[in-house]
């Protein structure tokens, strides 16, 4: 138990300022939806609605792809690269000037604690217009591009780009989608995900802020089925999705047989190995932050703890006393380690694997922590006792819930650790720099975390293996996906 009670440290909501109905952004302007449709956006810590948002169909789509295809066949595709990166940077500049703003916003919005979106999404969000921004004018010699290149020619765009995007990160996806896009001289149509639209539409008005040409950046807010238009529409050239594998598939069915490009980013199910040498503190401190950071809704999250058998009880007891001094509560409180689960149907899906957890023989724990009345909330847990047969062992659960696995040998963690339909990340937690590059070599998986767990930065790329998706996005590899 924590040795003192913290004092509430809650975030102004004053500094949002959150219009009551949201039109869709196409060509530069804010347009109601030709046939009328809207969805409300909850905040999913308190269920209270927060806005209005419309959602596209048919003519909207096409509206916003026949922009985003002026745009790249006009001024944006005349553009040099050194221009372009001005704009970059001028709204990456705009997002440090907004961050508090922008951060409160996603709060709200998404449910993830205050700490989080200030110190972690937002930043990273500036930091990947910034980084993208300075490629604008160097892609000749970034070595990509599919057509023969002679030397010193630059790789061309390769068009319209249709965008879809998850709940989890809303903003930070976004940004992984429309940084490397634009930089690459291509115009984008982005979908946001239903749950999450508001930060999304408040860069809407960054790009109106930064005077970005009309039509280089349209964003199309509703539901899957909205995101499904998007993919279909013959003017998009190339797709980019990131969110569950089953859609993932609904999508790689869909754009087959066409010219369009495809990238997917998926679903995870990650091993973070604790070997017996690890520093105990600081594994299980990796540990809570690999699954318990933004609720667990994490597709690179560390779900599967693989620990030594023979260090197994200390670290667990060790990550239990830790687990009950974690917070959980209100978004916008600055002491909050856990906030809201972001959908009522999220919750479910969390609850109803849980159950499956125990049905199946694995024992669950959660710490003492009272939830509030209203929301979507679930307690930290973890489940011991858990065969890799078990479904919360083998499927994703997208929720601050952890499996415990045991191994004995590093042939059997990287064994077990590669058992599974995902290969999206992992981590190593030991002593031995000389274990650590052998056990990495092993691990199918786009990103293995090295004593530590859940780094992001804009230079390195992201990406996974089998379901988990292909293509990379983040640093030079991100640009290839945007070049022809
Ligand atoms: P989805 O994959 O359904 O959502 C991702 C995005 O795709 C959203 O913008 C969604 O729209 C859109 N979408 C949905 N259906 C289609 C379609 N047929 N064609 C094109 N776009 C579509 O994830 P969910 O939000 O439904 O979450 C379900 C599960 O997926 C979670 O429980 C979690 O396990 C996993 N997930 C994994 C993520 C990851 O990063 N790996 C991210 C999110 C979820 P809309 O939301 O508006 O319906």
């Amino acid at each position: 138990m924590p040795a003192f009670e913290y004092a509430p440290a809650p975030e102004s909501r004053s500094i949002v300022d959150i219009r009551s109905s949201y039109g869709l952004f196409i060509n530069g302007s804010f347009v109601d939806s030709q046939d009328g449709g809207s969805r409300k956006s909850i905040n999913p810590a308190t269920e209270e609605v927060l806005a209005e948002v419309a959602e596209a169909g048919p003519a909207d789509i096409d509206a916003a792809v026949r922009a985003a295809r002026a745009a790249f066949e006009g001024v944006w595709g005349r553009m040099s690269g050194a221009n372009r990166a001005k704009y970059l940077y001028r709204l990456a500049r705009i997002i440090q000037e907004r961050s508090r703003e922008l951060a409160v916003l996603e709060s709200i919005d998404n449910g993830k604690p205050i700490r989080e979106s200030r110190d972690v999404d937002i930043p990273l969000v500036a930091a990947h217009f910034f980084y993208y921004a300075g490629w604008a004018d160097k892609l000749a010699y970034a070595g990509l591009g599919r057509g023969p290149q002679p030397s010193g020619t630059t790789p061309r765009p390769i068009g319209v780009a249709g965008q879809i995007i998850p709940w989890n990160f809303p903003m930070l996806m976004l940004a992984w989608k429309i940084a490397p896009a634009l930089a690459t001289g291509n115009t984008v149509v982005l979908k946001p995900a239903e749950t999450t639209p508001l930060t999304a539409l408040a860069f809407a008005e960054i790009c109106q802020q930064a005077e970005l040409p009309p039509g280089v950046v349209n964003i199309v807010t509703g539901g899957g089925e909205t995101g499904r238009m998007l993919v279909e529409h013959p003017g998009v050239d190339k797709v980019a999705f990131t969110g569950s594998t089953e859609v993932g598939r609904a999508i790689a069915r869909a754009v087959a047989g066409t010219r369009k490009r495809l990238t997917l980013e998926l679903g995870g199910k990650a091993a973070n190995i604790v070997f017996d040498d690890a520093p105990i503190d600081q594994a299980v401190e990796g540990i809570v932050n690999g699954i318990f950071f933004n609720q667990g809704h994490v597709c690179c999250a560390g779900s599967r703890l693989l620990v030594q058998e023979s260090i197994a009880d200390e670290l667990l007891a060790s990550l239990k006393r830790r687990m009950a001094t974690l917070r959980v509560g209100d978004p916008l409180d600055k002491n909050t380690d856990i906030g809201a689960i972001n959908s009522a149907a999220q919750l479910e899906k969390i609850r109803e694997l849980s159950a499956a957890g125990e049905q199946e023989g694995a024992q669950r724990w959660s710490p003492p922590c009272e939830l509030p009345a209203r929301g979507f909330w679930f307690a930290p847990t973890i489940f011991t006792g858990v065969s890799q047969a078990h479904r919360i062992a083998r499927e994703e659960i997208f929720g601050p819930v952890l499996s415990v696995l045991t191994f004995r040998t590093p042939a059997e963690a990287v064994e077990k650790a590669n058992n599974t339909p995902y290969g999206l990340s992992a981590g190593i937690w030991t002593e031995k720099g000389s274990r650590i590059l052998a056990i990495a070599d092993k691990l199918r998986a786009g990103v293995v975390w090295a004593n530590t767990f859940n780094r992001f930065d804009p230079t390195s790329p992201f990406g996974g293996y089998k379901e988990s998706g292909y293509g990379r996005e983040g640093g030079r590899h991100g640009l290839e996906a945007y070049l022809a």
